[in-house]
């Protein structure tokens, strides 16, 4: 069963893929799709070239909260497609993690497809996200 949701999710990121070439570099050539916390599916290609854009995994995270009012995050996949059609299931980054963690607490838990057969909680890609130890400190120490 869990397999057959994440084939689906990996099936619909492909979808949404629709590469474009810009002045600066190529826009909507990496897909996501996710599945809420109320079982709805969202989808989103990256925005922008370089970094000054939107990863797929923020836009459709943004869709989700705008469209569906909706937070929790069950699972979420990333996938890019090279010119020949070979498709790569990609792990969120740093960014993104973060996006995804701080966008509800539940979500840390969120599982991230790596391939049909293969998922991580997001806290294994985040293993010291609440690391925030108090420092004694001194400037004459130094
Ligand atoms: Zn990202």
């Amino acid at each position: 069963m869990a397999n057959l949701i994440n084939q689906e999710l990996i099936k619909r990121a492909v979808s949404v893929i629709n590469p474009k070439n810009l002045k600066n570099g190529l826009v909507a050539d990496v897909g996501c799709a996710l599945l809420s916390g109320n079982d709805k599916i969202y989808t989103g290609v990256c925005v922008g070239v370089n970094s000054n854009g939107y990863c797929a995994e923020r836009v459709a995270i943004a869709k989700m909260i705008t469209d569906g009012k909706e937070f929790v995050i069950k699972k979420i996949v990333t996938v890019w497609k090279d010119e020949t059609g070979a498709v790569f299931a990609i792990p969120p980054c740093g960014h993104c993690r973060e996006c995804i963690r701080e966008t509800d607490e539940k979500n840390i838990n969120t599982e991230v497809i790596l391939d049909k057969n293969k998922t991580v909680r997001l806290r294994k890609l985040l293993p010291y996200f609440n690391w925030w130890k108090k420092q004694k400190y001194s400037p004459k120490a130094l």
